[in-house]
């Protein structure tokens, strides 16, 4: 294969950039029944390490064979036995938190930060997915006919196909297999095709804590992958984290054989703040909705609502906060931002600064520097926190999920204007807004037409608090109480009259 990439440096010293990785079906570590493989890239030095094998649809059938035959035994299993071997599991993701995030950072160019956070959390979603399976019951009713029983039993679904992104690999991949194995479902994983390595590590830990072989299987590849995958027939549940546009595809080739499906899509977070809001607190919270992930984040606030009567006080703080923030390597922990996660994204953010040139009322604030126009760095794919003024409501900055840090301005002056612009969206993920009146904050969160409102706060977050989207960023919900349930089908058991007289 011909590269445009340059060698890698030795940032990763514990890893072979020419190491051949390997799927995992069956439990047996396979390549690619014909051959092909792809590279990851590392986006901090834009250089090429690892092969991939990219799968084709024979290994896709493979996989689901394999997780189809394993369902049997897997299911039979009690849950007590699965959290038993999840214990184990979770000591392991412990104990290889750190090699995990760096694999993660050596892939997306997220944060060490982040990604250690997100790793180590992995550990307590295990541990709470298994306990959370112990609990899962039917009921017990009385029923109308004379003579009999009834009661129902929580099942599981069978062969779950879980399809996840690059932004956040494992935290996401893992809010569908961990819950879907707790419910004795087995699992086929496609990893996007820009962070295949750090989920074959994963499970890899799966299976040396003793999980059985064909429970947990990972087929690696592009699109064309995941759509075998989500349209095969031996797949009962899908769950998909990615675009809205991919979802559809999703949802279009599941429902060709009836699977269920998991939807976790796009998204265009509403970030308002009210005249009364404690601004300190709210510009921080504005940065965060602006930085984390360096803005390749679902829940990212990308439309700023700024009162009238703070908004020049608003964002002159906001532009002192984002022109210090530091940018550079992502393994270094005092960086907030590392690179875009990869050329395709870098092309695509950057694309918003032409579209930004090209629409007549949007205006830049602050920011739009790319690569190596920003000090002190020396290439790669970094731009730089950027805010545009986006008075006209049909302004694609303002409409349109860029995924990188970037975010629009609008200006609002009152409660019901305010409501009214932020429902404004084809998407409805997530919405935030600062205020210190406490009625005012109940009403607002009521109207916004959004899965999760935080109110004074931006990104809170707990395994047992659901995550989901409406509109066009979802369907269904991941994590919270429920989460097991989801994989889980509810059965009806009926028991006629007394058979001896
Ligand atoms: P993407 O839609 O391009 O890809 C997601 C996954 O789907 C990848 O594994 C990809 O290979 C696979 N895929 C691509 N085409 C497919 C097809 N036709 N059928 C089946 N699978 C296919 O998304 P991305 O660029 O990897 O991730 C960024 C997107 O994910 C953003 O839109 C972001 O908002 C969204 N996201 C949502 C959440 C959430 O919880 N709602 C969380 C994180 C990211």
């Amino acid at each position: 294969m011909t590269s445009t990439y340059t060698p890698l440096s030795t940032r990763f010293p514990e890893v072979d950039a020419a190491q051949v990785f390997a799927m995992i079906i069956d439990g047996q570590n396979v390549p690619s029944s014909d051959g092909r493989t792809f590279r990851c890239v590392d986006p901090f030095e834009d250089a090429e390490w690892g092969h991939i094998p990219s799968a084709t649809e024979a290994d896709v059938d493979a996989a689901v064979a394999a997780a189809r035959r394993a369902f049997p035994g897997w299911a039979a299993t009690s849950p007590w036995a699965r959290a038993e071997l999840f214990r184990t599991w979770s000591a392991l993701i412990r104990e290889y938190a750190a090699e995990l995030a760096r694999l993660q950072v050596h892939e997306n160019g997220k944060t060490i930060t982040e990604m250690t956070y997100a790793s180590q959390g992995m550990a307590t979603h295990l541990d709470y997915a298994a306990q959370i399976a112990l609990t899962l019951h039917g009921s017990t009713v009385a029923p109308m006919m004379p003579g009999h029983s009834a009661w129902s039993v929580r099942v599981p679904i069978g062969v779950v196909a879980a399809i996840a992104p690059w932004n956040n690999p494992l935290g996401l991949l893992t809010a569908k297999v961990f819950p879907a194995l707790a419910a004795g479902n087995t699992v086929v994983i496609k990893p996007s095709e820009v962070t295949p390595v750090s989920t074959i590590r994963l499970v890899q830990l799966a299976h040396e804590a003793g999980i059985p072989a064909g429970v947990i299987n990972v087929v690696t590849g592009a699109g064309p992958v995941g759509a075998a995958l989500a349209g095969h027939p031996g797949i009962d549940k899908v769950g998909f984290t990615g675009s809205t546009s991919t979802g559809r595809k999703v949802a279009a080739a599941a429902s060709s054989h009836l699977a269920k499906v998991t939807l976790e899509l796009g998204g265009k977070g509403a970030h308002i703040v009210f005249a009364d809001a404690n601004l300190t607190k709210a510009v921080e919270g504005l940065a965060t909705g602006i930085l984390s992930g360096t803005g390749q984040a679902c829940n990212a606030g990308s439309r700023i609502f700024l009162h009238e009567e703070i908004r020049d006080e608003v964002l002159e703080r906001l532009k002192e906060r984002l022109a210090a923030v530091r940018i550079g390597d992502p393994l270094d922990p005092s960086n907030e931002i590392g690179p875009l996660a990869s050329r395709a994204q870098f092309a695509k953010v950057t694309s918003y600064f032409d579209i930004a040139q090209s629409e007549e009322h949007t205006a830049l604030i602050q920011g739009a520097g790319r690569g190596t126009d920003l000090p002190g760095i020396s290439g790669g794919l970094f731009v730089e926190p950027t805010l545009y003024d986006t008075p006209d409501r049909l302004s694609r900055l303002r409409r349109e999920e860029i995924f990188g840090p970037v975010a629009s301005v609008i200006t609002f002056s009152s409660e019901d204007e305010v409501i009214e612009l932020a429902n404004d969206s084809e998407f409805g993920l997530v919405a935030g807004l600062w205020t210190q009146d406490l009625d005012r904050a109940r009403r607002v969160a009521g109207r916004l037409e959004s899965g999760v409102v935080w109110i004074n706060t931006w990104r809170a977050f707990s395994f047992n608090m659901p995550f989901g989207g409406r509109k066009d960023s979802g369907i269904g919900h991941e994590l919270g109480i429920d989460e097991v349930s989801e994989y889980t089908e509810e059965k009806a058991i009926w028991l006629g009259p007394d058979q001896s007289s």
